[in-house]
């Protein structure tokens, strides 16, 4: 079975939209498999960006994930990883289609609200990265 690494960013937290990102996953039909709030280290943030090293916006991007509290979860279902991406929409918020999370709740690529998995292989690596197997169910 399919399994992606879904992070509520600082913003979203903050903002009060958890409640309402885990019902929409829910109501899609997946299965939650662990969930969890806290602070980011660093280094993890670090290393779960670590594809975009080389970008411009990396070190902002960073210091963006470890500026407050995040939700992490695992969510696992046929086809999640796609199916999460088009409940998340475009990077850019403003290119997101209204009805996605990031369509109907930001505007700024730098506070896009949540993060999810680009493919089965990093959906593995990052929830590796940010879950030890006894946090899983
Ligand atoms: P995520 O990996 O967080 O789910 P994504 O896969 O849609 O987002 P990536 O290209 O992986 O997009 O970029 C990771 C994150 O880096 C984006 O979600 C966004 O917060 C930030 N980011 C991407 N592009 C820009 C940009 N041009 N300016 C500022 N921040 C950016
Ligand atoms: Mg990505």
């Amino acid at each position: 079975v399919e399994r992606s690494y879904i992070m509520i960013k600082p913003d979203g937290v903050q903002r009060g939209l958890v409640g309402e990102i885990i019902t929409r996953f829910e109501q899609k039909g997946f299965s939650l498999k662990g969930l969890k709030l806290f602070q980011a280290p660093k280094e993890l943030a670090e290393e779960h960006y670590t594809e975009l090293q080389e970008k411009p916006f990396y070190p902002e991007l960073v210091k963006y994930i470890v500026s407050g509290p995040v939700v992490g979860m695992v969510w696992e279902g046929p086809g999640v990883i796609a199916s999460a991406r088009k409940l998340i929409g475009a990077t850019n918020p403003l290119n997101a289609e209204p009805g996605t999370i990031r369509g109907d709740f930001g505007i700024q690529s730098g506070r896009n609200v949540i993060h999810g998995s680009d493919s089965p292989e990093n959906g593995e690596r990052e929830i590796a990265l940010w879950f030890k197997e006894g946090e899983l169910v």
